[in-house]
């Protein structure tokens, strides 16, 4: 049998990147042999191993056909007869489809050396169609390497575009897409994934919701880049360029699509949107089954981002209740990731990247206002059950106040 190194590895090592995990693939082996060797099987169905010592995978080489929708509809086949040739011509990018040997000998049949030199992402072969997650994995390799200067190369774009238009987009099930979308939003631009998703006409089919933003006005004096789907995009790049976790680049994301759905006549103002938005965001966090941690702050962002740009001008009554909703005596970090999420919205304006956002401190002091107010002085006075709850909240409220005003002064 012949071992070689394939996928991100070889890629990542010509790109000069650093190698995270290591794919392998085993030519002109059969499973018993593999087995045999001490190789543990990953599934019934793939024949994908584990390396005894490694843990690293070991796929046979294997030819793959379609027999109906999406990824279930898949047949496998692996023989000691397939080559390396034949098992790389059923990846999806030319930059993916390459092997090395154990002296970095390369195997390129399909040019992905020029592809990396020439920064293209393009596909191997019309097989491509037969996966539709490949165009979830093109633009997210797009966001990844976009600093690098890689584009989708045109005939790939226009194939992206065929599958989107195909219905195939629809058979994806919400974990396979979640897993594509959260990895995506996790790298370097993850604003060019919804980009691209777009450029094909994918996003309108995956999340017609974020779609609908483009072509939206906003007031220019707040949002000199006027159009409420740049801005997004621009929020998304904002909570990279401030390695925000997936909780809030999730939340940047959805936070403003209550503006899709102002009528026309209303434009370029958007009374509402954070209430208008909440179903719609509803709607992706389910579409996808995100996590909960993701579903809730979202929803919350999206309810209360304007909240937080004015959080100086707001009443003590009004700071006290953004307070409660996000139960900041218990859950500390949620409410950091709202302020993050408020300062990426704010940040993700045309121009105003650099401006500070004194809101976040504010927000944070507050916090710690309505957290330090003791609950013992309240029990010793004999105040128990609704009442307590009451007379802590009168408590919270007198130093809120007080925190307002020697903010003010
Ligand atoms: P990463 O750095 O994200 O791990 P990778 O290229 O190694 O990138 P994997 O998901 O680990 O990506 O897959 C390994 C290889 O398997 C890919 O390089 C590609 O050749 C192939 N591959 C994975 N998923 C698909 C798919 N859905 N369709 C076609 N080829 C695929
Ligand atoms: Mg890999």
């Amino acid at each position: 049998m012949q071992i070689y190194k394939v996928g991100g590895a070889v890629r990542d090592r010509l790109l000069g990147k650093p190698v995270t995990d290591i794919d392998w693939v085993v030519v002109g082996a059969t499973t018993e042999e593999m087995l045999a060797q001490g190789f543990r099987p990953v599934g019934a169905d793939f024949p994908v191993f584990l390396h005894p010592k490694t843990g690293e995978e070991y796929a046979l080489a294997r030819t793959e056909r379609k027999s109906g929708r999406g990824y279930g509809g898949f047949t496998f086949h692996a023989s000691p007869e397939v080559t390396l040739e034949q098992d790389l011509i059923r990846r999806d990018l030319t930059i993916n489809a390459m092997a090395e040997d154990d002296g970095q000998n390369l195997t390129d049949p399909y040019n992905g050396q020029r592809d990396l030199e020439d920064r293209i992402l393009r596909h191997v072969s019309p097989a491509f169609a037969e996966d539709p997650l490949r165009v979830l994995r093109v633009a997210r390799f797009a966001a990844r390497y976009a600093a690098l200067g890689f584009t989708v190369a045109p005939e790939t774009l226009e194939l992206m575009r065929t599958l989107s238009e195909s219905g195939e987009l629809e058979a994806l099930t919400a974990e396979r897409n979640w897993k594509e979308i959260s990895r995506a939003l996790m790298e370097e631009q993850p604003q060019v994934f919804i980009q691209v998703l777009r450029d094909c006409g994918a996003l309108k089919v995956l999340m017609p919701e974020v779609d609908a933003l483009f072509g939206v006005p906003q007031p220019e004096a707040h949002h000199p880049e006027i159009d409420s789907g740049v801005h997004t995009l621009s929020v998304l790049e904002q909570s990279a360029l401030h390695r925000q976790p997936l909780t809030v680049r999730w939340a940047c994301l959805l936070h403003d699509l209550g503006k899709g759905l102002t009528p026309q006549e209303e434009w370029p103002r958007h009374i509402a949107h954070e209430h208008k938005g909440l179903k719609l965001i509803k709607a992706v966090n389910e579409r996808f089954k995100a996590p909960k941690e993701c579903q809730e702050l979202a929803l919350l962002v999206g309810q209360y981002h304007t909240h937080g740009h004015r959080a100086l001008e707001l009443k003590a009554t009004t700071l006290l209740e953004l307070l409660q909703s996000f139960d900041v005596y218990r859950r500390p970090q949620r409410f950091e990731e709202f302020i993050a999420a408020c300062e990426m919205d704010a940040r993700g304006r045309k121009g105003l990247e650099q401006r500070s956002y004194p809101q976040a401190d504010y927000l944070r002091g507050a916090a710690n206002v309505a957290r330090s107010v003791a609950v013992q002085p309240l029990l010793e006075k004999g105040f128990k059950g609704p009442e307590l709850g009451e007379a802590l909240k009168r408590e919270r409220l007198k130093a809120l106040k007080a925190y307002k005003e020697a903010a003010a002064s």
